[in-house]
């Protein structure tokens, strides 16, 4: 009998196998794809690596940077050059650095100041005093926007807290909870690095793609792995689990760990059926909404007008690029559909975003972003294995109260993931730290 199935080979699935070969234990791992990396992946577009899912890494991601590092990996920064800022009609070429965040006047800016404050140290509130936490749980479960037009007080300033919420989380103000919110400041990653690029969240990738990281561990598995095997059903007493395929294999197990995202573990049939509060909890769970769109032209020619590749704007579709060119490879930029235009344009055609995301790109970098180019997205939300992303969107009141509560085992039924995570909720480093601890708690019960 194996000691343990592994379900998925994401980051957190991998990270979780490693450990657990690593201390001799007998382990499969059963992917549905016919790749590793989950919302990790990169295509090969004439030699050019695209990466179609997640990419950075920021300070503090040391579990991450460790593997990199391992993995004999380079790393490089943010494009240097002018921010341009496109609100309310016009583009403003910001002479700030990229790493200096938004253009807001003074006076906005001190009101943004002033509310990033508020909120952190309301965040820091919820972290050290549970019993204010649990009485005001009510006033915590209030629609963010609400919190934040009572406490910002100008629009731009207002704006810019949505623009940096929704470029994290692939929603803007409008749906999470205050909770929710800042549920994500204290997990790891607090607002001041999520406005930052220098030290802040979009501030290093991998040259050649992070998806090597996850082909560097799956090389150590070995035929530990199966690809394109579906997990189904999950049978289990207090003595061990049988692991059901779709396509018909029985993997018996001392203990399983479903390395997916809460909404797709969910989806398995568990014999018995798993308790109706987890149910309750995961149904009010759900994943975030982001296109990511590339376009690729023959050279990074934004370049040579001194810009960076990078805007942040309060309107239009694409609310914020990135240049990702490699080193001496052609240029490319990176933006993201989010929350309600991915749903939208998740509609449309692939031709129909092409022009929506050019065009945005023109309105702020000229019209040689009409140049010859390639287009290329993914809509995370119709991949059948992952439904969504970046990471999970708690309904009111779920995250203050059970949050916790969904990454306990349920028996020999363990579970690890970017959304379990205690810190780093929802991010590649959360994704490998919940793997890796998970795998531990199943040693220390297999012991
Ligand atoms: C567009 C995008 C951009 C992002 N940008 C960043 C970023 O810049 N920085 C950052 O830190 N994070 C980023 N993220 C988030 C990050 O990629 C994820 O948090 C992380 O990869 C999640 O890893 P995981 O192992 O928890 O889950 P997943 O990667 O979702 O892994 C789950 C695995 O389970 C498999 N699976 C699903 N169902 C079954 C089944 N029934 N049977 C067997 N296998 C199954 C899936 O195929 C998948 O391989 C981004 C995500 C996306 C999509």
């Amino acid at each position: 009998m194996l000691d343990c199935v592994v379900v998925g080979a994401g980051l957190a699935g991998l990270s979780a196998a490693l450990e657990l070969v690593g201390r001799g234990k007998q382990v499969v791992v059963l992917e549905a794809r016919e790749r590793v990396g989950g919302r990790v992946e990169s295509v090969l577009h004439d030699d050019q690596v695209i990466e179609l899912g997640g990419q950075w890494l920021s300070p503090g991601n040391d579990a991450m940077l460790d593997l990199v590092q391992q993995a004999g990996l380079e790393l490089t920064g943010p494009a240097d050059g002018v921010l341009l800022i496109r609100s309310q009609g016009t583009v403003y070429r910001s002479e700030q650095a990229p790493d200096r965040g938004p253009s807001l006047s003074p006076f906005e800016m001190a009101d943004l100041g002033q509310g990033v404050l508020r909120f952190r140290r309301l965040a820091d509130r919820v972290v050290n005093d549970g019993a204010w936490a649990l009485a005001n749980g009510v006033w915590l479960a209030q629609p963010l926007i609400r919190w934040v037009k009572a406490n910002l007080r100008t629009p731009a300033a207002q704006e810019a807290f949505g623009s940096v919420l929704r470029a994290a989380q692939g929603d803007g103000i409008e749906h999470p909870t205050l909770s929710q919110a800042l549920a994500m400041n204290t997990n790891g990653t607090d607002l001041e690095s999520l406005f930052a690029v220098s030290g802040g969240l979009q501030q290093r990738r991998v040259v050649g793609g992070l998806a090597q990281v996850g082909a560097y561990m799956a090389a150590q598995l070995g035929e530990s792995l199966r690809l394109g095997t579906v997990v189904t059903r999950i049978e289990h007493d207090e003595h061990s689990v049988v692991v059901h395929t779709a396509g018909g294999d029985a993997f018996p197990a001392r203990a399983v760990l479903v390395a997916l995202p809460p909404w797709l573990g969910q989806r398995l049939e568990y014999d018995p059926p798993l308790p109706s509060w987890r149910e309750d909890v995961v149904r009010r769970t759900s994943p975030g909404n982001v296109i990511k769109a590339m376009v690729i032209y023959s050279e990074p020619w934004w370049r040579a007008s001194g810009l960076s590749g990078q805007m942040s704007a309060d309107e239009g579709h694409v609310r914020v690029t990135f240049d990702v060119s490699d080193p001496d490879g052609p240029g490319v930029l990176t933006g993201f559909f989010e929350g309600i235009e991915a749903v939208t344009l998740s509609k449309r055609t692939s031709t129909l975003r092409e022009r929506a995301f050019v065009d945005d790109l023109a309105a702020v970098f000229g019209d040689d972003a009409h140049r010859p180019h390639v287009y290329i997205d993914r809509d995370w939300a119709a991949e059948e294995f992952s439904r969504g992303c970046h990471g999970a969107h708690f309904s009111p009141g779920v995250w203050s109260v059970n949050g916790q509560l969904l990454a306990e085992p349920q028996g020999l039924v363990h579970f690890a993931g970017a959304e379990y995570a205690a810190r780093f909720n929802g991010y590649l480093e959360g994704a490998v730290r919940s793997g890796r601890d998970e795998a531990r708690a199943i040693l220390r019960e297999l012991a």
